[in-house]
């Protein structure tokens, strides 16, 4: 815990913690340390661990990196926070993050972006940034995400370290500041590949506070065997012809593409027609959510209220126009606009029949193949303000992670070298729904 304080102190420019519970994880850590010496301690004892600004843990602001949640204390705990809590792990901090997770640069965040800490100029990716910047930099042993739509895995591909998403309904939301509640998952970032096994299995699992929670049993992930058999691995060739890719990010791709081969591996390209679709199904179907979710933050019930408010309507405008920032804002427009009553149809009815079809296709794919593989970004990590002017150019860094957010199943991002200018390249994987066991088994073989 000291060694990590101290990191922290030393790395205070990079932004990543919102809060350090600094006497706290100190106490914390004591505890642990009796239990270790009776005998008592459990699976995660010693475990360092950040979480992202979206994560309940009671009796500590929570904001999800917004004004309009300033001020507001969290009455309860997380489900997967209480079991890493139950396992003790030592909660060293609140994370830095984009705005109720709304962002791929940490940009949105109303704290200001953290910064990737190979190259200070650059964004660490996101939402969950300041997650994963504190896991490059030795921070904390291990953070605890959020994905939607690739938020654990695009900044752990920017910042050079594991980025893990489980099946949809694998991890209890309750306690999860919802972002849009079909895709949302609970997600971790890690040195290794053994850590997110460990963490996802002691995370995951039935939670009577969380309906939609899969009841299924959960798996040993971290001693699931490394398989003696070859893999049948589909490679999505369309991720290769996107315009976008950046060309060393394509090149190491195909070097881990040539190195499965050689293992033994069957790599076979196969085909994803519904590339160009993924990234405007994922906009209209989370922004929908999101303007419905974000409905709550009204001055009434949590955190900020405008003081220049004249009557009830004008305190719900001015706190929302003053609280929100301007993605969220944008965001809540665009979902209202695609859920109402012209235009539900055209945007909202067909963007769910879209989703359908992804899912499909992708599910049918993955009857074929253990593994599809792809990269997780097109390019590497970007300068800071590059894409701020254009959200358009930002939506589209997200092409190759929202597929798995809209057919609900896992992904992970595994760090595999750097491009000549020394920033961090990830390779990605997906799997069938509730396969965790096998990605982390196949994945340990990767890294
Ligand atoms: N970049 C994506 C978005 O802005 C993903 C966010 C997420 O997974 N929370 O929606």
């Amino acid at each position: 815990v000291e060694r990590y304080l101290q990191n922290i102190a030393d790395k205070r420019h990079l932004n990543a913690f919102l809060e350090v519970f600094e006497d706290e994880a100190r106490q914390q850590a004591e505890k642990v340390d009796a239990k270790l010496q009776a005998g008592t301690a459990g699976k995660l004892a010693g475990m360092v661990i950040g979480i992202k600004d979206v994560l309940a843990y009671e009796g500590h602001t929570l904001q999800a990196a917004s004004q309009i949640l300033n001020g507001f204390k969290s009455l309860y705990t997380a489900t997967a926070v209480q079991r890493l809590l139950a396992e003790d792990a030592i909660i060293i901090g609140r994370q830095n993050c984009d705005e109720f997770a709304m962002g791929g640069s940490n940009e949105n965040s109303s704290f200001g972006p953290s910064l990737n800490d190979i190259d200070n100029t650059r964004v660490p990716g996101g939402s969950s940034g300041g997650s994963a910047v504190a896991v490059q930099a030795d921070l904390c042993l291990a953070s605890i995400g959020s994905d939607t739509g690739g938020s654990v895995r695009q900044p752990a591909a920017y910042c050079g370290v594991v980025g893990m998403k489980p099946t949809y309904s694998r991890i209890s939301r309750y306690g999860l500041i919802a972002y849009a509640s079909s895709f949302d998952q609970i997600g971790v970032i890690t040195q290794s590949v053994e850590d997110a096994a460990l963490l996802v299995e002691v995370m995951a699992g039935a939670d009577e506070y969380d309906s939609t929670v899969s009841q299924r049993p959960v798996p040993a992930y971290s001693q699931a065997p490394v398989p003696d058999q070859p893999a049948r691995i589909g490679f999505i060739r369309d991720s290769f012809e996107s315009p976008g890719l950046n060309l060393e990010v394509k090149q190491a791709v195909q070097r881990v593409l040539e190195g499965l081969q050689a293992q033994g591996h069957t790599v076979e390209a196969v085909e994803f027609p519904f590339l160009d679709y993924i990234v405007p199904t994922y906009y209209i179907l989370t922004t929908a959510e999101a303007s419905s979710n974000l409905g709550r933050y009204d001055g009434v019930r949590y955190g900020y209220r405008s003081e220049n408010a004249t009557d009830l309507a004008s305190m719900y405008k001015k706190t929302r126009a003053e609280g929100f920032g301007k993605e969220v804002q944008r965001r809540i427009m665009l979902g209202t606009f695609v859920l109402s009553a012209d235009y539900y149809d055209a945007y909202y009815t067909k963007a769910q029949q879209v989703r359908r079809l992804i899912k499909e296709k992708t599910d049918d794919l993955l009857a074929q193949y253990d593994f599809l593989i792809l990269p997780t970004t097109p390019t590497t990590a970007f300068k800071i303000g590059e894409n701020t002017k254009d959200p358009l150019a930002m939506y589209l860094e997200d092409i190759y992670t929202v597929q798995a957010n809209l057919a609900g199943i896992p992904a992970i991002s595994l760090p595999i070298g750097q491009d000549a200018a020394g920033l961090p390249i990830g390779v990605q994987l997906m799997t069938k729904a509730f396969g965790e066991e096998q990605l982390f088994a196949f994945s340990r073989q990767l890294m």
